[in-house]
């Protein structure tokens, strides 16, 4: 079989670059093993706004400008419903809290992305003396439809591979690599965090930030918006909301813990005022970096192999805008920004 890209990894990462080759007519196949779970379990909010220093999340207008639309297309592709715009409410914890809040409304940047009146709390199962910020151009994609949708389309287009990628089976060739009966004229890794056992691209500095969130049943609560106080809390449908999430920058293990699920009920429990039961918990590992700007770019010395990762916490609004630079660089010859530059480290 001849393509032009094998895509390594069909999490947000992967979805992203595969997409921009689809819609430019590339031919590629993926291989995805399911050993990382950070997209699948992923609340999936897209958020423009740092909710606890109130600043602008980096280049947030313009990666929305880009996953938007993005993901639209993909709901066209998949036929299946993929966002859900939700406000976000910013729970107050003090009066001090509140006026940090205005002084962000009047910068520049934020204006677009907080109203600037206080929301009374009207929600009875909610406990919120100090009220709400709203925060706009908010909600959740379902990551986890995106990625079984998508992994089945590749699947109906013979184009998906669920085996590990061997990397004792990759062949060097002439202005291309092998591998296994493929022949292709680039290879892009995006691995997430499994990336780590990548020869070529391992000792890139991502750092694991282990995250657990749990999905409850709360038939009471009655609330369409995400509130977001020491936790947030994200309407699933049909009464179910995902509450999350931990982090947990030393445990590397993918298994759900008891520790990740008190510490969320802990948290919910001071301002939830209704009936729960706990349906679920996820876990997954969030591909992190230092400087929490993601990795893209071209090995040193095999100029086929490119990376894309590093979507750390938020790879549903970074995903998009990486694929499109990524494309642009290997089709385009157009430079990285030297900030998402693998380049960086070397
Ligand atoms: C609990 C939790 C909550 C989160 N909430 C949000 C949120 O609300 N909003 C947001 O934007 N982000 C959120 N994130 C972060 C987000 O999940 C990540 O930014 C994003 O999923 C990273 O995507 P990725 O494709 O790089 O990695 P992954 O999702 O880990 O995908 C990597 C893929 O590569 C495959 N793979 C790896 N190695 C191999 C191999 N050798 N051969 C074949 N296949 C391989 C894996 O099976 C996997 O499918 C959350 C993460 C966690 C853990």
């Amino acid at each position: 079989m001849k393509v032009d890209y094998i895509i390594v990894g069909c999490g947000l990462a992967g979805i992203s670059i595969c997409e921009q080759l689809r819609r430019n007519g590339r031919s590629f196949v993926v291989f995805d093993n399911d050993s990382q779970h950070a997209s699948t379990v992923a609340a999936g909010m897209y958020n423009p706004v740092i909710l606890k220093r109130f600043t602008e999340v980096w280049d947030a207008q313009l990666q929305l400008d880009i996953a938007m639309p993005f993901y639209a297309e993909l709901e066209q592709l998949l036929q299946s419903t993929l966002i859900y715009p939700y406000p976000i409410y910013r729970r107050f914890s003090s009066v001090k809290e509140q006026n940090t809040w205005f002084e962000a409304c009047d910068k520049p940047a934020l204006e677009n992305f907080l109203a600037t009146q206080l929301i009374n709390n009207s929600f009875e199962c909610i406990d919120a003396p100090f009220s709400f910020g709203e925060v706009k151009q908010a909600g959740r994609v379902d990551t986890n439809a995106l990625i079984e949708g998508y992994k089945a389309y590749l699947k109906s287009n013979n184009s998906l591979i669920t085996t590990g990628f061997d990397f004792e089976n990759l062949q060097h060739s002439k202005g291309g690599v092998i591998v296994n009966d493929i022949q292709a004229n680039k290879i892009v890794f995006a691995e997430g965090y499994g990336v780590k056992s990548n020869p070529f691209f391992g000792d890139l500095p991502l750092k694991e930030a282990k995250g657990e969130l749990m999905l409850i049943h709360a038939p009471d609560l009655k609330i369409d918006v995400i509130v977001k106080s020491s936790v947030f809390i994200i309407p699933e449908g049909n009464d179910h909301y995902s509450v999350g999430a931990t982090y947990n920058w030393s445990d590397k293990s993918v298994q759900t813990t008891d520790a990740a699920k008190e510490e969320l009920q802990t948290k919910l429990e001071k301002f939830l005022k209704c009936d729960y039961t706990v349906v679920e918990q996820y876990a997954g590992i969030r591909p992190t970096v230092v400087d929490r700007r993601p990795l893209l770019g071209r090995h040193n010395s095999h100029s086929n192999l490119y990376v894309l990762n590093g979507l750390g916490t938020r790879g549903v609004m970074l995903g998009p805008l990486m694929g499109q630079h990524l494309y642009n660089f290997m089709e385009k010859h157009i430079d990285l920004p030297e900030a998402i530059n693998i380049r960086r480290f070397s």
